[in-house]
C-alpha cells in the first residue's frame, strides 16, 4: 500500500443506485490520491451516502453522525461528508445541526466532489453544496466553535465578497462586493483564540485578503500589510498566515511586512490561473504574466525561501495548445510547492460562458492530467531539496497513519512526519531526512542541557 495515499470510506444507505454512486465517489476521488477503505479509523474522509426512501433515514443518519463525532474530532484534517437524498433535502440544516460535519452535497453534485474535497482540505471550509448552483461558489463559512477549540491553528475571516469579477467566477455575484471586518474585531478574535484556546497559528481568511482596505478605506482602518503587522504582535501568536492573496495587490508595504516580521510565515497562496497573457486578459485577472512573475520575485527577495502555491485553470475557452504550454512554463518558472488545478467548467451566470472556443471535455482533462504530472515532479523535487536541512516544525499531533510518529508543519506550510517526543503546539527543530510525494520525513533534534 502506498503510504502517501489518503483513504476514503463511503458508507452506503439504500438502493443499488446509491451503491453505484458510492463507487463513483471513490473513483472521483482517486485522482486526488485517495483509495477506498472499510476501516473508519484509518479513513481521512468519511462520506455517508444517504437515502430518503428508507424509513427513519434522518434518525439513522443523525445516530451515525453522533457516533462519528470522536472520529472527526481526533484529527482536524479529516473530512466528514453527507451525500445523497437526505443531504439534498436537508442541505444547510444538516450543517447547522451537526457541527462536526464538513460537507453536505446533493445528488446532483457528485461531479463536484473532488473540487469540494480539494478546497475543503486546502481551506478548511464547511460546505453545503445542495443549494449551490456552481462549483466555484464556495463560501468561507463562520468558524465553528469546535474548530476554534481544537489543536493549534485557527482561521479568522477578515472579509467577505469580491470585487474582481474574473470572467469564469460566480463569487462576486453570489457573495456580493468586498466587505471588510473592522481591524479591531479581527485583532480581538485572534487574541481570544491565542489566550483562551491555546491557538498559536492563525490564517487570516478571505477571497482576496490582500485587497483588505486597499480601496474605500474607512478612516482609521489599516490596509492589509498593517493589519498583518498588528496581528503579528499579539503575544503568544507564533505563526501568521493568510489566504488567498491577489497578485495585483502586492505592494511595497506587504513586501516590507515580510522583510521585518518573522511571525508572518514564508508561504503565500497566490493564484496565477494561467501563464498566457491573452488568457489572463480573457479571464479579467488584471495582470500580465510578467507583472505576476515580477511580484513573486519581489516577494521572494523580501523573504528568501518563500514558498508559493497557486490555483490554475486549464482548458479555458479558446485556450490554444501553445497558451496551455505557457501555463506549463510558468509552473516551471515559479516552481510552486503545489497547485490546485482545475479543468475549466462553465458556470452559469459568468461572462466566460458566452466566450467562443469551448474545448471538448476530454481535451480539458488531458491538459489537466499533463499539468498535474508536471506539478507532481516539481513538488517532488522541491521536497527532495529539503533533505539534509533543519526546519522549525509546529507539532500538530500524531501522524494519521502511525501514532508513534508525529506530524507537523514547516514555516513553508510543508507537512512533516517525524520521530520525536514533542507535545502538540510545540515548535521544535526537525532534521529532514526523507521526502515523499507530498510530505517530508525527519527526526526531532533533541536539545540536551549541559
Ligand atoms: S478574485 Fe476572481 S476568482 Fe477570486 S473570488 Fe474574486 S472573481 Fe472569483
Amino acid at each position: 500500500m502506498d503510504t502517501e495515499k489518503r483513504r476514503v470510506q463511503v458508507v452506503t444507505y439504500g438502493c443499488q443506485m446509491n451503491d453505484h454512486d458510492s463507487d463513483r465517489m471513490v473513483e472521483l476521488l482517486e485522482p486526488l490520491g485517495f483509495v477506498g477503505t472499510d476501516d473508519k479509523l484509518s479513513a481521512d474522509v468519511i462520506i455517508l451516502n444517504t437515502c430518503s426512501v428508507r424509513e427513519k433515514a434522518d434518525q439513522k443518519l443523525f445516530s451515525e453522525l453522533g457516533r462519528l463525532r470522536e472520529w472527526r474530532a481526533a484529527d482536524p484534517d479529516r473530512i466528514l461528508a453527507v451525500g445523497g437524498c437526505v443531504a439534498q433535502g436537508m442541505g444547510n440544516d444538516l450543517l447547522d445541526r451537526c457541527r462536526h460535519l464538513d460537507l453536505v452535497f446533493g445528488t446532483d453534485q457528485l461531479a463536484q466532489l473532488p473540487d469540494m474535497v480539494t478546497r475543503i482540505s486546502a481551506h478548511r471550509l464547511r460546505v453545503a453544496a445542495t443549494e449551490w448552483r456552481n462549483a466555484d461558489e464556495f463560501d468561507f463559512l463562520p468558524i465553528r466553535p469546535q474548530r476554534r477549540m481544537e489543536g493549534t491553528h485557527a482561521y479568522v475571516k477578515i472579509m467577505k465578497g469580491c470585487n474582481k469579477f474574473c470572467t469564469y467566477c460566480i463569487v462576486p455575484y453570489v457573495k456580493g462586493r468586498e466587505l471588510f471586518r473592522p481591524a479591531q474585531e479581527i485583532i480581538d478574535e485572534v487574541r481570544m483564540l491565542v489566550e483562551n484556546h491555546g491557538i498559536c497559528e492563525i490564517t487570516l481568511l478571505g477571497q482576496t485578503v490582500t485587497s483588505y482596505n486597499l480601496k474605500n478605506r474607512q478612516p482609521g482602518e489599516p490596509r492589509f500589510a498593517e493589519l498583518l503587522l498588528r496581528v503579528a504582535e499579539i503575544e503568544g501568536l507564533h505563526r501568521l498566515r493568510f489566504m488567498t492573496g491577489y497578485p495585483r495587490d502586492v505592494h511595497e508595504d506587504l513586501l516590507e511586512a515580510f522583510r521585518i516580521q518573522p511571525v508572518i510565515q514564508p508561504h503565500i497562496h497566490m493564484p496565477v490561473q494561467s501563464g498566457s497573457d491573452r488568457i489572463l486578459k480573457l479571464m479579467n485577472r488584471g495582470y500580465t504574466r510578467a507583472q505576476y512573475t515580477e511580484k513573486m520575485a519581489a516577494l521572494r527577495a523580501a523573504r528568501p525561501g518563500l514558498s508559493l502555491t497557486s490555483d490554475i485553470i486549464v482548458g479555458f475557452p479558446g485556450e490554444t495548445e501553445a497558451e496551455f504550454l505557457e501555463t506549463i512554463s510558468i509552473l516551471e518558472e515559479i516552481r510552486y510547492d503545489s497547485v490546485y488545478s482545475f479543468a475549466y467548467s462553465e458556470r452559469p451566470g459568468t461572462r466566460a460562458t458566452s466566450f467562443e472556443g469551448s474545448l471538448p471535455e476530454p481535451e480539458r482533462r488531458r491538459r489537466l492530467v499533463h499539468l498535474n504530472g508536471v506539478q507532481d515532479a516539481i513538488t517532488t523535487s522541491l521536497l527532495a531539496e529539503c533533505i539534509g536541512k533543519t526546519s522549525e516544525v509546529l507539532v500538530l499531533g500524531p501522524s494519521a497513519r502511525d501514532p508513534l510518529v508525529l506530524r507537523g508543519r514547516t514555516p513553508e506550510h510543508r507537512l512533516v512526519n517525524f520521530i520525536g517526543t514533542a507535545e502538540v503546539g510545540e515548535l521544535v527543530q526537525v532534521s529532514i531526512d526523507g521526502a515523499g510525494r507530498h510530505t517530508l520525513k525527519g527526526a526531532q533534534i533533541m536539545i540536551h542541557a549541559a
